[in-house]
């Protein structure tokens, strides 16, 4: 069986995700959700999509009378993913959500809820967890390469171009950079220490209050603490290049990457040596195992489901507070 996945929302990265789908052998895009009628006219074209399969954002309730299509993957700005997620649950199809899964734990939860009620799997957009020498060196960790783990730094920005962006915007963007591209250092602390934080302390510095508007953050310093006693030192910033970079030290040896999260290949070595898993487009390896978690209920070794969301969501909620407070605060994850 061959997963037919409706994109909603095809911007930037919806296409990427659309070309990458084209590789794929067990999913297939087979539908379009979009507000310009002219895109989805090209997007038709390119990838013979038949009208039936096409939507706008006012009438894509009306899926669940398409036999059709199986999963919605949701692309969009990330204050639209809360309401459009329980749209396409209640339409009876599974989701797929890009990051950040909504804009804070209470969405989270209630996308989480509205997708067990309608019996469908919600997944995100985690393409990290499939990428071969992310998995190698967890792999390694889970065979005690590394020792006991102490330390994580996770290093995660660029710097943002276009002011009048919807990334910038908070209504759109629910924050800054930590929403974007700080969210991989969060993730990234989690499945490569592979413990959940139980807390975290940040501070927040911002060189432009122009650009970067109230509530819109520029550059966060964010720490985790583990069970284990391990800690994480994060970064997160729209205010820096090159800054792409995963450090994991143990007692016995240490993973260094650089990219760690960018569309690779992602480079790093090991105190063993260099990683050398092939790079594979992230998109085609994460829709492919999708469809077989979806529809073969496969395991993902490092979890893209809704709750792995709602633990990122907490995380974030929590960075946020404390950067406000300047107090350590306890998660529960
Ligand atoms: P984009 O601006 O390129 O595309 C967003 C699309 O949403 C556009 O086509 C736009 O027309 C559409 N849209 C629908 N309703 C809108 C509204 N009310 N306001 C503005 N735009 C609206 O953005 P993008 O880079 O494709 O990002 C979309 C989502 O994908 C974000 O949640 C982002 O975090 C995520 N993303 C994930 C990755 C990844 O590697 N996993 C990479 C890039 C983006």
């Amino acid at each position: 069986p061959v997963l037919r996945v409706a994109i909603m929302g095809l911007g930037g990265y919806g296409t990427r995700v659309a070309e990458a789908m084209q590789s794929c052998k067990k999913a297939k895009l087979a539908g379009v959700i979009s507000g310009t009628p002219a895109k989805i006219k090209d997007w038709q074209s390119k990838y013979q999509i038949p009208k039936k399969n096409c939507y706008n954002y006012e009438n894509f309730d009306t899926l669940k009378d398409n036999p059709d299509i199986d999963a919605v993957y949701v692309i969009t700005p990330n204050a639209l993913h809360h309401d459009q997620v329980i749209r396409a649950a209640k339409a009876g199809k599974h989701v797929i959500c890009e990051k950040p899964m909504g804009l804070n734990a209470k969405e989270g939860e209630e996308m989480v809820r509205a997708c067990e009620e309608a019996n469908v799997k919600l997944l995100v957009g985690y393409r990290m967890h499939f990428e071969p020498n992310t998995l190698e060196v967890v792999r390694m960790r889970q065979h005690g390469d590394f020792g006991k783990i102490l330390f994580f730094q996770g290093q995660c920005g660029f710097r943002i171009g276009d002011p009048n962006q919807w990334r910038l915007d908070k209504t759109l963007a629910g924050g800054g950079a930590l929403m974007d591209i700080g969210i991989y250092a969060i993730n990234g602390a989690r499945y490569m220490v592979g413990e959940e934080p139980i807390w975290v302390t940040a501070q927040e510095t911002k060189t432009d209050a122009v650009k970067f508007k109230e509530g819109v953050d520029e550059t966060i310093l964010f720490q985790l603490g583990f069970p284990s006693g391990a800690v994480a030192s994060c970064l997160s910033t729209y205010n820096m290049n090159h800054l792409d970079r995963f450090f994991l030290n143990g007692e016995k040896g240490f993973a260094e990457m650089q990219p760690s999260t960018g569309y690779g290949p992602i480079v790093g070595r090991t105190h063993k040596g260099k990683l050398t898993q092939p790079h594979i487009t992230h998109q085609t390896l994460q829709m492919e195992e999708m469809a077989s978690i979806i529809l073969e209920g496969k395991e993902a070794i490092i979890p893209v489901d809704g709750k792995e969301g709602l633990k990122d969501l907490k995380i974030i909620d929590a960075i946020y507070q404390s950067c406000k407070t300047g107090d350590k605060l306890t998660l529960n994850l």
